[in-house]
């Protein structure tokens, strides 16, 4: 994981400070809604913190792998040839969160919108899945 300055803008683009943001989670908190794991598996991916991605995924979810070694190395690969410029919540629901993630891979737009599915597991929520629009 990068190192990064606890009262720097949080990279999950909310206008909160990281300490004030998504920090607490990725120190092990819970987060408390679907909407707040989404933010900080966002800047998860920004700060190139591959363990919180494989923590706060599902084991029913078809992202999850058991070779945490092979994962770990996906996850680092994706996050380190993207830029993670913006982030916008179009909706909520219960057990759904759909955004629209702002990327850049190698100065090309690769911007998407995903509606993901999370689940609790032992009192936390996590991620199952998602589906472009
Ligand atoms: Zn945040």
């Amino acid at each position: 994981m990068k190192p990064f300055p606890p009262k720097n803008p949080c990279p999950c683009h909310s206008g909160d400070t990281y300490m004030a943001c998504c920090r607490p989670f990725h120190q092990g908190k819970a987060a408390p809604t679907p909407v707040k794991l989404m933010r900080a598996r966002y800047s998860a991916y920004a700060l190139q913190n591959a363990e919180f991605i494989m923590q706060t995924t599902h084991r029913e979810s078809p992202h999850y792998k058991t070779d945490k070694r092979l994962w770990r190395a996906e996850i680092l690969a994706f996050t380190q040839q993207t830029e993670f410029i913006a982030l916008t919540i179009l909706n909520t629901t219960a057990d759904t969160v759909t955004f629209r993630a702002g990327l850049l891979q190698n100065q090309r737009d690769a911007s998407f919108t995903e509606r993901s599915t999370f689940k609790r597991m032992d009192g936390k929520w996590q991620y199952v899945s998602g589906v472009y629009d």
